[in-house]
């Protein structure tokens, strides 16, 4: 079944949000101030080019509004449990293909994929869910963009599963021969685009020779064979003496993806765009990690404590490259590296927050505690004398 909720945004109960916040046990003071910014919105009605009046909001959360999609998700958190509790319900089958997976659902936002085998006390089963999370929700599911597809059902079941889900459209008899509708989401169609290519590709190119069974290996591999294998960045995100906390940050700042202020005043979110830390330049990415001065003097201090050149710890790629060092001694030059860019992003957030700058020196004390910590909790085997002797002069060992 593919699954599409009514006027998602529109229709939630508040109290719904606010309880769901409370059993995923947020902060009361946290609980107080989204229920504040959701159930705070007046509306006005525009007749004849003026604005007439104000009234309040009852239910829902607004479109556009940065917040709205964070209660969301939690409350489709709510829906996705009580599907995961359904396979225990008497009677309940899994669809036949993901019965070892135990898998249910699949959820993106507010579009739902359900599998179950086609009987209908799986399919009551599910119905009973989505009438808890109605009620529970006010969410109701928009039958004009929901369909099921019935694979290898016999006519008398199938119809009996249309007469009790009268509220979902239903559609064709195999997923080979279906088509969207023109109701149907984006996502919907393009996993549908996606299984037309494949199908043509399967009957008319044979990519696998017209008789080998299809792997979703093979599919993969025909559908994009140049496929990028790892990207540069690889070794240098994933180290293994990175602290694994920092490695999301890291990932994001690879990718040009925190939420800097040049991206802030883009979205319309800030108006000013000044580094908070230096105020000289603007706050992007290129200048937050390597240009900002704050950032140029964490990176010198690293390098005056490890005898080397700034321009050679600026980069945990370019300290990868380094042959004449040990393996040992790159992976944990970079982590050092990459810690100075996760510390500049907190330290980023701690200047907008609190006002204050946390002083490079103490960024090093820090990087060097965090350091010693890694290489203990790592366990490393044999460490060969000169890396062992390196790492005492460093005081990390
Ligand atoms: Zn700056």
């Amino acid at each position: 079944m593919k699954i599409d909720l009514k006027k998602t945004y529109g229709s939630i109960e508040w109290v719904f949000v606010e309880r769901m916040l409370q059993h995923l046990n947020f902060p009361p003071k946290l609980i107080g101030l989204i229920m504040q910014c959701i159930t705070t919105p007046t509306y006005s009605i525009v007749l004849n080019g003026q604005p007439l009046g104000y009234f309040k909001g009852r239910r829902g959360l607004r479109q556009g509004d940065p917040i709205s999609p964070l209660p969301f998700i939690l409350c489709m958190e709510y829906l996705s449990r009580l599907l995961d509790e359904v396979c225990s319900y008497p009677g309940f089958h899994f669809h036949p293909l993901f019965k070892k997976l135990k898998l249910v659902h699949l959820v993106f936002a507010d579009d739902l994929l359900i599998f179950c085998k086609g009987d209908l006390r799986s399919i009551v089963s599910i119905m009973e869910v989505f009438k808890c999370f109605s009620a529970a929700s006010s969410l109701q599911i928009s039958s004009e963009k929901s369909d099921i597809i019935f694979n290898g059902l016999d006519s008398s079941l199938a119809t009996s599963i249309l007469d009790y889900t009268d509220n979902i459209c239903l559609k064709g008899a195999s997923i080979l021969d279906y088509t969207p509708t023109s109701y149907s989401s984006w996502s919907w169609r393009k996993i549908c685009e996606v299984k037309d290519k494949m199908l043509s590709g399967y009957f008319n190119d044979k990519w696998l020779g017209g008789e080998a069974a299809y792997t979703i290996d093979s599919g993969y591999k025909w559908l994009s064979p140049s496929a990028p294998g790892r990207v540069p960045w690889y070794t240098e995100v994933w180290n293994k003496f990175n602290i694994p906390k920092h490695n999301f940050i890291l990932w994001l700042i690879k990718q040009g993806s925190l939420l800097t202020l040049d991206r802030l005043v883009k979205m319309g979110i800030a108006t000013n765009q000044l580094c908070y830390i230096c105020g000289v330049a603007d706050e992007t990415h290129s200048h937050l990690f390597s240009e900002c001065g704050y950032t140029k003097r964490c990176y010198r201090m690293l390098a005056d404590w490890l005898s080397m050149q700034v321009t050679d710890v600026l980069e945990g790629s370019v300290v990868l490259r380094m042959r004449q060092l040990s393996g040992f001694r790159r992976l944990l030059i970079c982590e050092m590296s990459d810690a100075i860019q996760y510390r500049v992003w907190n330290s980023r957030n701690i200047c907008r927050v609190d006002g204050y700058v946390i002083h490079p020196r103490k960024m090093l004390q820090d990087i060097r505690a965090d350091c010693k910590l890694r290489l203990q909790v790592l366990s490393l085997g044999c460490i060969n004398p000169s890396d062992k002797l390196w790492c005492t002069t460093l005081g990390i060992m």
